[in-house]
């Protein structure tokens, strides 16, 4: 995997519940990635959902951080404060005709195809809508999107086939995550995404966001994620539990261990300063290359 020279890569959580041990991988990766390569490495709250946002969580995610030693550069970046940013770029993209308010129900697209993360839209309010209530989604054509992950390799999606126009700002008034990270992606800065493979598939729609508003493309290394023993990922989603922070070492121990890293015998039992001096000088991104999953050993909880 070719490193970043300077640049700037981040970790972006969601404050949907605790951190859990898959988050923690995509933090461990994009902080050595940054890290060992004299980048800048910025912490960014998501925090622009409000109904699916757990009371406490954010807060909770960054006292982790500091505990298993991690430093981000400046201050911690709140997605919330940068609404009017996304405002702005959403009625850009109306100006010019390339998002357009949408009334279909989620009902109504029931029956219609599905793809990677959801409903393909078959394109029913591209010509206008006597809606009330609508969200906006931008139009999508078929030219391949191609880019080259760093980790996973060539990639390329068409975007009209394979999810159709989707939402950037939804129906209860809310500007999607989509356009959000891509907005703010841009403020930052950011040049390097490191992030579990799991949103691999918004990638290339992040990409057609980019090219439509003019920024630059960063460049994309989409980590494998952590599975349990039986297969099932671990995620918020599914209760996976929050990580003890009393137990940084053995914690940043076992995200080594599964992002491919030799680890020494005792380093468990290192202070995070250390383990960090250890981590940042042998980082080799390359054992995870085309790797999509790994099992992770238990994790120290709560
Ligand atoms: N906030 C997103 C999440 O927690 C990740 C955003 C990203 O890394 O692009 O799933």
């Amino acid at each position: 995997m070719n490193e970043p020279v300077g640049g700037t890569g981040r970790f972006a959580p969601s404050p949907t519940g605790p951190l859990h041990f898959g988050s923690l991988l995509a933090a461990v990766a994009s902080f050595l990635d940054a890290r060992s390569s004299g980048a800048r490495w910025l912490l960014r709250i998501e925090n622009i959902d409000p109904p699916r946002e757990v009371p406490g969580a954010a807060e909770e995610i960054v006292s982790l951080l500091e505990r298993y030693g991690f430093e981000w550069d400046g201050a911690v970046r709140w997605q919330a404060d940068s609404t009017a940013q996304h405002e702005t770029a959403l009625a850009r993209l109306i100006e010019d005709n390339r998002a357009y308010p949408c009334g279909c129900s989620r009902r109504s697209l029931a029956d219609q195809p599905q793809g990677p993360l959801g409903v393909i839209y078959p394109g029913t309010c591209r010509n206008g809508t006597t809606a009330t209530e609508y969200a906006y989604r931008v139009r999508t054509t078929n030219d391949p999107i191609r880019y080259v992950d760093r980790l996973q390799g060539a990639q390329v999606s068409h975007l009209e086939r394979e999810s159709g126009d989707f939402v950037i700002k939804r129906r209860d008034g809310l500007v999607a995550y989509q356009l959000a990270v891509v907005v703010d992606d841009f403020l930052d800065n950011v040049t390097h995404v490191v992030r579990g493979i799991d949103l691999i598939d918004s990638t290339p729609r992040q990409i057609w966001l980019q090219r439509l508003l003019g920024y630059p493309t960063p460049q994309y290394a989409h980590i494998p994620i952590a599975v349990h023993p039986n297969g099932d990922k671990l995620s918020k989603l599914t209760g996976a539990p929050g990580l003890d922070p009393n137990a940084a070492g053995s914690n940043l121990s076992k995200a080594l261990l599964a992002l491919g890293q030799a680890v020494p015998d005792g380093l468990d039992r290192a202070s995070p300063d250390e383990i960090w001096a250890h981590a940042i000088r042998h980082w080799n991104p390359d054992t995870m290359l085309g790797q999509q999953a790994v099992t992770a050993a238990p994790e120290d909880q709560r």
